[in-house]
């Protein structure tokens, strides 16, 4: 069994080099940004504010959270969709400085590697969720090319909206993750470092693979 950890800012191509690695090696991809999201999305649906504590608990008590086939499930539907706007990002963000939900989350992605072999990507892997984990990376890439890459990813999905706020939204992400309390976003002593600022997805996804396979 081999866990992979990837950790990193928003945007520097985590998810997907992860999924093409999860292609090439035969194993799961396990998207734990997707999971915060998921809460941020339940949250501004039934309008609950991250400062009210007890109705997050609450809330946390009856949600579902799960993968199946690529999809990602919120009590049981599919919000592969909906949580991929700018808006639910910063939501997912908001909600990730709580205890409760940080709790939750970090349980069900330890019981997911748990039986099989996993990459699994996100703030804290390499750091917290999975510590022991065989091999760890920490992504990086310019705050201009990651909101770069931010902005052709929305524009080509016919989302109308301008670089400026792309990359306002990806420093205030990057300002909330490393500077939260609780598991904030930092390199592993033990992980590789990759600034990806110019690698192509090939170059960084055949890096990986090469690492893994030698230390095999
Ligand atoms: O990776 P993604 O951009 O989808 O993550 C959304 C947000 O979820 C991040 O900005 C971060 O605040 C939070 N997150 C986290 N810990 C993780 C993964 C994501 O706090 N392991």
């Amino acid at each position: 069994m081999i866990r992979i950890a990837i950790d990193g800012p928003g945007g520097a191509g985590k998810s997907t080099i992860a999924k093409a690695v999860a292609r090439e090696l035969g194993i799961d991809y396990i998207d734990t940004g997707a999971m915060y999201r998921a809460v941020g999305y339940k949250m501004k649906k039934e309008g609950i504010s991250a400062d009210d504590e007890k109705s997050v608990g609450e809330m946390l008590e009856r949600t579902e959270i799960d993968f199946s086939g690529g999809d990602t499930l919120l009590d049981g539907n599919i919000v592969n969709e909906e949580i991929r706007t700018p808006e639910i990002a910063s939501a997912a963000s908001a909600c990730a400085v709580l205890p409760a939900v940080r709790s939750k989350l970090v349980d069900l992605q330890r019981r997911m590697a748990q039986t099989k072999s996993v990459i699994m990507d996100g703030r804290d892997i390499g750091t917290n969720v999975l510590t022991d984990a065989e091999f760890k990376f920490y992504m990086t890439a310019s705050a201009e090319e990651r909101a770069k890459r931010r902005f052709d990813e929305l524009t080509a999905k016919g989302k109308n909206v301008r670089y400026e706020d792309v990359l306002n939204d990806i420093e205030e992400r990057d300002r909330n993750d490393m500077n939260r309390e609780l598991n904030p976003l930092r390199k592993a002593e033990d992980a590789v470092e990759l600034d990806t600022t110019s690698m192509s997805i090939s170059e960084v996804t055949d890096r990986i693979i090469s690492e893994i396979r030698r230390g095999l």
